[in-house]
């Protein structure tokens, strides 16, 4: 049954430009929010036709919507060890096409913390996978929670979205949360072989659904 989460309010809205390190560029309109539950300091970033006005009298499509949990080390740096760059970059340039919304939600490592994260990085060097990692270190294998991004989406007054994701538990959390999820569209595989175990890991401890070849 969905539960609408409590209401929460557009803060600022405000434009913001954005151009990537291979050149790509675009524009966003970038929200804040009050009454967030977990209290932290998360981003809609509207894209495409979601970043201009409406167009009066015009309907638009079901916004894409890509909900990415921050990742400093993959977003920022470029590491190799996950593929989160490359994951926002390919969601921020199929978002702009299609119009929807990239909701960038401030719960880095699944949801353990940038620190908790890199002692999960090292434990894993030791053999052990990232969800067993997240155990030893007394963490449930993956904290993270959508019920603040469905709560981004009922204030930008979204309630049907096509979900740019590969992880069936982002879908069935939202849905919990009174979003109508009308379609998932599978995003790119970004492997390397720095994180191809890290992958694999995913597909079989996740129920992500990825195809995982290595480039030849
Ligand atoms: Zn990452």
């Amino acid at each position: 049954m969905a539960l609408r989460p409590p209401t929460a309010t557009i803060r600022t809205q405000v434009e913001l430009p954005l151009r990537f390190a291979d050149g790509y560029a675009t524009d966003a309109l970038v929200f804040s929010f009050d009454g967030l539950v977990d209290g932290r300091e998360h981003l809609a970033f509207a894209l495409g036709d979601r970043a201009a006005a409406r167009p009066a009298g015009r309907r638009r499509a079901v916004p894409l919507i890509r909900p990415h949990s921050e990742c400093l080390t993959g977003d920022v740096f470029g590491s190799q060890r996950c593929d989160c760059g490359p994951q926002l970059r390919e969601a921020v340039e199929r978002i702009a096409d299609a119009g929807g919304y990239l909701l960038y939600l401030r719960q880095e490592g699944r949801g353990i913390g940038l620190y908790s994260k890199l002692e999960a990085y090292a434990l894993q060097d030791t053999g052990v996978d990232t969800y067993e990692a997240n155990l030893a270190l007394g963490h449930a294998e993956d904290e993270r929670s959508y019920v603040a991004a469905a709560q981004m989406l009922h204030a930008l007054r979204v309630s049907r979205v096509a979900l740019l994701s590969n992880n069936p538990d982002k879908a069935r959390q939202l849905r919990s949360c009174g979003v109508t999820v009308v379609a998932q569209v599978r995003t790119g595989v970004h492997v390397s072989a720095a994180n191809v175990r890290y992958l694999e890991t995913k597909v079989r401890r996740g129920e992500h659904t990825l195809d995982l070849s290595l480039p030849a």
